[in-house]
């Protein structure tokens, strides 16, 4: 439980201590996106990747998504404002939440996108009050992942879907450089661990759910590690600087090793971006 509560703490201080990072170079949405070819600059991807999972797992208006771990609730507002289903964002990040119901406001959907603050491990909500969970970029935070997956099995209606977004391990380190560089991403990134698709596949199926599929959609994320691949080329030639100015922090710091020791392992096809989904029968 300690640790659980740790994590939880780890999680809350690095979007603390990264928000103006996100805020300034990732803007409508806190995951990769979804280039093609209709879709080629980093906004249209973020908006993108809502729509392709939205279509994936078929959203339409009479559904109600829980966005399990919302971020600021790009993708919330997003369904509620073209799919016209209701909405409930959770994060554990009361900052977050505050600023999704300003964007809520300001967007008039009140009506169709509620944010609370709460945990995706333990809500509170009523079981089976959902049609979908989504959780795109978030149960990577996760200390327990078989506790949210039980979580999102409660709170999904029978026939409710899951849909998961996630960096996949394609095999588990080996080496201790691999270790070591796993590692690095892990902890400054604040993900406990992260997991094979073989791994995923028996979790889910323990938690009750079934006809669960995997797609890899690494190619079309891949334009985004580009770009990410470029800032953090940028922020390590301005790092003296920027420590001069005080601009520095663990977090960011750790945040910028991170994503060195990402793409690295990305480059050795160590992971792959891939989207899981299943089915409450
Ligand atoms: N899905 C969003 C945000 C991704 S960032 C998007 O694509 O824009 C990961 C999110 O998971 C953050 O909002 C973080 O606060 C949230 N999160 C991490 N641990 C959580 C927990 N235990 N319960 C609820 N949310 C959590």
């Amino acid at each position: 439980m300690k640790q659980a509560v740790d994590t939880v703490q780890q999680v809350v201080g690095y979007y603390n201590a990264t928000k103006n990072d996100y805020r300034v170079l990732w803007r409508r949405g806190m995951h990769f996106g979804y280039y093609d070819r209709q879709n080629r600059t980093h906004t249209a991807a973020v908006l993108n990747m809502n729509r392709k999972l939205a279509d994936l797992v078929q959203i339409v208006d009479h559904d109600w998504v829980l966005d399990a771990g919302c971020g600021i609730g790009g993708s919330s507002l997003w369904l509620a404002a073209n799919r016209g289903c209701q909405t409930t964002g959770i994060s554990i990040v009361p900052q977050q939440i505050a600023q999704a119901k300003l964007s809520t406001k300001r967007l008039g959907l009140q009506k169709l996108a509620h944010f609370l603050v709460a945990d995706y491990a333990k809500t509170h909500l009523k079981s089976r009050s959902f049609t979908v969970v989504w959780a795109l970029e978030s149960i990577l935070h996760a200390e327990d992942r078989q506790a949210v997956l039980k979580e999102a099995f409660r709170l999904l209606k029978p026939g409710g879907r899951l849909v998961i977004v996630e960096y996949v391990l394609e095999r588990e380190a080996t080496t201790p450089s691999e270790r070591a560089e796993l590692d690095r991403w892990l902890t400054g990134w604040a993900m406990p661990s992260l997991l094979t698709e073989k791994q995923y596949k028996s979790l889910v199926a323990k938690a009750g759910f079934v006809d669960f599929a995997a797609y890899d959609w690494t190619e079309h994320v891949q334009p985004s590690f580009d770009r990410l691949a470029k800032l953090v080329r940028l922020f390590n030639t301005l790092a003296p600087l920027l420590k001069m100015l005080g601009f520095t922090n663990k977090w960011r710091m750790g945040n910028l090793t991170a994503s060195e020791a990402q793409l690295s392992l990305l480059a050795k096809n160590f992971w792959r971006y891939k989207v899981l989904v299943a089915k409450k029968s």
